[in-house]
Order: structure tokens, then sequence, then C-alpha cells
């Protein structure tokens, strides 16, 4: 054969195998996406050589880990966060500003998955009301549906109700979520009229008998703790009926003191009952089963429940994170088996990370300390009420905005618009004021703020709704925590130690590399968007993470 003639054979060659891999229908067959309610990027290095093989350091180390990505707005908490990694945008755009928020217009609380125009399926609770309607854009699993003539099969899994709503979108087949009075799984009318055969039989065995007839001892000896700090510790929240927070914890004996079935979300036990779910969903539904891509969001809730109680260095914690690491593993092991290596892609972030238990920094001469909206919300009455005598002009204080009573503007001849936009700086300078605030922006300031503003008021300004949010924001000096509890911790904040989460993809069109750039949790939906070709969600102000395509 002529030269000439083998360089063309091997072109053509070549131009065939490049064909083969990228041509337009290779796309997996699944998507997993994982979310730890409460997760710092930190743990997977902290309890790194304690974990498994299979479990974070498979996803670490065979996947694509972004080891600086980061929330990009406050408030840092559950249901933003995971309407956040599902819209690729935040709550200036989705809504979702918080997981109960005052909402203006009924003048009351609301919970951001709360719609009475449903009814709870498989168990006639009232907290089965739910829907995902007051998420205002659509999710990456909306974007699926859409593409696939709604084919695709989308699935939400999770203990809370708003972790596996949200993820799920709004064109979902089904979320289900652990209903703590009956020990099951229940759904919404929004999705079903009644659970299927699959959900029954899976509800029928009563697992949570059994998760909660075992003692919670720790996983390894627990002198072999050493990255954690001491068992017994007066940073800890204790169970009703036992006077110290250490290990073994006999549930059987917790149980009727601690809310029945609502003691299992208080322990490492309700992931695995998440995990069977996860299994029971994977084969009652056949997902990842045929040629057109499934999705099955999951949400494991107990790391949020447990470092609230005792924080971020407490035993438990770790034991938490470790016992994790092995649910993660038989997941993966699971899609090995069910869907098939190669087949599927995961990715694993949290909704949010956690802040140090504030007395255990004061104590060690670190900066922090307690606010209290109470005590916000007396001062300022008392301050207003020098200029405007006998008039209520705070109607609301939570999450850190501050609602004004605009009827007490449109209705008091005593007081008008002016007035209103006097009051809003007259209540800003008091806030400067006072111990524990950094600073506050009005929504005027935040109106005309640039969404793509850097620092703590960009932060601000992509966390604020101009239709739902308050008048006033303010934010908290660095490891300050609204509560007075000297035991246990928060979230919630702008800084680090709240926003940096670990963001991990892995499997089907996830190249093995890390990356050190700056990534926030929006770019996770758009980067799953471009695997499965399909439009990014609708609100999506995220980039797909260029490193992992190049
Ligand atoms: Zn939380």
């Amino acid at each position: 054969m002529r030269r000439s003639s083998i360089f063309i054979l091997s072109m053509l060659l070549c131009h065939v195998l490049f064909a083969q891999q990228q041509k337009p229908d290779a796309k997996p067959k699944l998507v997993v996406g994982i979310v730890v309610d409460q997760m710092r990027q930190e743990y997977l290095y902290r309890f790194y050589d304690k974990f498994n093989q299979g479990g974070f350091k498979r996803l670490m180390n065979d996947g694509f880990m972004l080891k600086n990505g980061h929330y990009n707005y406050a408030p840092t908490v559950t249901g933003p966060g995971h309407a956040s990694v599902y819209t690729g945008t935040t709550p200036a755009m989705h809504g979702i500003i918080g997981n109960e928020y005052y909402d203006k217009v009924s003048k009351d609380f609301v919970n951001c998955v709360e719609d009475s125009l449903f009814k709870p399926v498989g168990n006639d609770a009232a907290n089965g009301r739910l829907s995902p309607s007051r998420m205002l854009t659509s999710t990456v699993t909306d974007e699926l549906k859409l593409f696939t003539q709604k084919h695709a099969k989308v699935i939400g899994v999770s203990i809370k109700d708003r972790g596996a709503i949200l993820p799920a979108g709004h064109m979902a087949d089904a979320a289900y979520w652990y209903d703590s009075k009956s020990g099951k799984f229940i759904s919404s009318t929004y999705y079903m009229t009644k659970l299927p055969d699959w959900v029954n039989k899976f509800n029928a065995q009563n697992l949570v008998e059994k998760y909660l007839s075992q003692d919670w001892q720790t996983l390894l000896p627990i002198e072999q703790y050493t990255e954690s700090g001491p068992d017994d510790s007066p940073y800890e929240r204790k169970f009703s009926g036992k006077d110290r927070a250490t290990f073994p914890y006999k549930l059987s004996q917790l149980k009727s003191k601690n809310d029945s079935y609502g003691l299992l979300t208080a322990t490492p036990f309700s992931n695995d009952y998440l995990t069977q779910m996860t299994f029971a969903a994977l084969t009652g539904e056949q997902m990842g089963k045929d040629g057109i891509t499934d999705f099955l969001c999951v949400s494991f809730s107990a790391p949020d429940a447990i470092g609230h109680s005792v924080g971020p260095n407490a035993v438990e914690v770790e034991d938490t994170y470790l016992r994790l690491d092995k649910n993660i593993e038989e997941i993966l092991k699971k899609l090995d088996v069910e869907v098939g290596q190669g087949n599927y892609t995961v990715f694993l972030t949290a909704d949010h990370a956690v802040a140090d238990v504030p007395q255990f920094l004061t104590d060690n001469k670190m900066p922090s300390g307690y606010f209290s909206n109470a005590y916000l919300k007396a001062k300022l009455d008392e301050f207003l009420a020098t200029y405007y005598p006998g008039k209520s002009f705070i109607e609301n204080i939570s999450n850190h905005q501050i609602f004004l009573n605009h009827d007490a503007f449109s209705q008091d001849p005593r007081a008008s618009g002016m007035d209103m936009y006097l009051i809003t700086e007259l209540i800003g300078k008091y806030l400067m004021s006072m111990e524990g605030v950094a600073n506050y922006y009005t929504e005027a300031t935040l109106r005309q703020g640039n969404y793509g503003e850097d620092g703590i008021k960009g932060k601000v300004i992509r966390g604020y709704h101009p239709k739902r949010s308050g008048d006033i924001a303010f934010i908290l000096e660095s490891g300050w925590t609204e509560s007075g509890s000297i035991q246990g911790t928060t979230h919630g904040s702008p800084y680090s130690y709240d926003t940096h989460v670990p963001i991990l993809f892995y499997g089907h069109g996830v190249k093995k590399g890390s990356s050190t750039r700056l990534h926030s949790i929006t770019d996770i939906a758009p980067t799953i968007s471009t695997i499965l070709r399909i439009k990014f969600p609708s609100g999506s102000t995220g980039q797909p993470v260029a490193e992992m395509f190049e």
C-alpha cells in the first residue's frame, strides 16, 4: 500500500473512532444527584483516611472534584440550597428564599414547599400538602423531562420533604419523603392519587422499627476518632432522657422521649433507610433501564440534624460521615450492577456547610457570638417610638431580614411614604450600633445592586428576591449565629464556613481530575445539562465547569 493511502486510511479510521466517541446519543442511562444536607468540603480531607475505597474516595479519585466550590448567596440553608443546585441559579431568581419564610401577603410564615391545593398521599397527616410551586424557575430535571417529551423518569427521595420535592422539579413523576408520625415514606396529590405498589411494599417492611431497635455505637473503636474532639463535650445537645451526649445511644430507650419515629431523623440510620428507599425506587421504577436518560435525586438529611445538635467537632458527626461513606459505596455498587459502570453519571454536593459552635469559638479566643432577633425587635420598637410614638413599624424579623408594616404607612396619615424611607435609614443606622451586626442592605440598595457583584453584598443580592424578601437585610459578623443555646450550631451566613461544600462529578461524561478554581454551586446544573445535551434550566446563572470538558 502506498504511504498516501495508508495516511488516508488511518485518517478515516480516526474519524470513525472519533465519531463513535462523539455520537450525539451517547448519554448516560441514569443521572443520580446526591445532596448531603450539611457537609463541609473539609470533611472530605479530615475523614479521608477513615473512608473506604468505594465511597467518597471513588468519587474523589475517579471523578472530577471541585476543591473550591461555594454557595454564592446567603441565606445558606436547605430549601434555597436544593433549589439552587437544581435550577443553577439563586433565590433572587428561583424565589426559594428560606425554609420557612415570612410571607408578606398572608402575613404568616410559609414553608417553602407548602401548597394547600394538594393533599398527602400515603398518610392523612397534614405534612403532605406540598408541591414545588413556590420555585419560580425550571430545574435540570424539568429540562430533561421537556427534552424527552416527558419520557425520562424523574424521582426525588429524601427524609426531608423539601430535599425530595425541589430537586425533582415541577414535572417530576414523584417525590417521596419520610413521615415521622407513621415512619413511612409518603408523597402528595401533586404527583399521584395513590402510592405505587413498590412504595407500599417498601413501607410494609417497617424498617424503621428495625433501625430504632438497635443501639447507635461508633462504627470503629471510639479511640480511633482522632479527627474529632472528646466524645463528652459541653458543646453538644443531649437527647431527652440521657444526661450526656456520649456513645452508645440506646435508641429503644430514647424513642418514647424523643418523638418516637421522629428519633430516626436524629440518627445516621435515617441515611440507611433512605439508601434502601433509593434501591427500591431504582428497581421499582426500572430506572436507567431503557434508552432514555432517567434522573434520581437523593438527599441525605441525617448529617444536618446531627450537625445542628452537636457541631462539627463531635465524634457523632465523624461517625455519621463514615457511615454515609458506606451508603455512597453501596449506592455506587448497586448502580454498577443495575445500570452498569460507565452508563450512569453521579454528582454529589451539599446544600450548605456549617459554622463551629459559637461558644466553642468564644472559649478558644475566636470571634463569635449569639444574636437575638427578639432583643433586636424590642430595641428597634423602643428606638422608633421616640420618633413615632405609639406606632409599630416592624412587622417581622426572620432569616436576617426586617419586614416593615407597610399598612402603617399607607393607612396612617401621620406616616407617609417619605417616612418609610426615613424609618428604613433609621433602622439601618441603629443596626450598625448593635454588637454582632456586620452590615445592612436596604431594599433600594439591593435593587440597584449588580447580580454579579463580588463580596458579601453580591451574596446578599443573589439571595434577595425582589417580591418575597424583606425591606432590610442584615449580615452578622463571622462566627455569630441567631440563637441562644451554647450547645449545637447552625448555618445560613455568607461566610466560607457555610458556603464551601464538596462538588464531585463521576461516571459517564466525566473525566478524572480536579480544579482549584472558584466555582459556584450554580455551575452544577448547567454542567449536567451539558453532559445530557439539553437546555440549561430557565433561570440558570451558572456555567458548565469548563475544566471538565477541556
Ligand atoms: Zn440545617
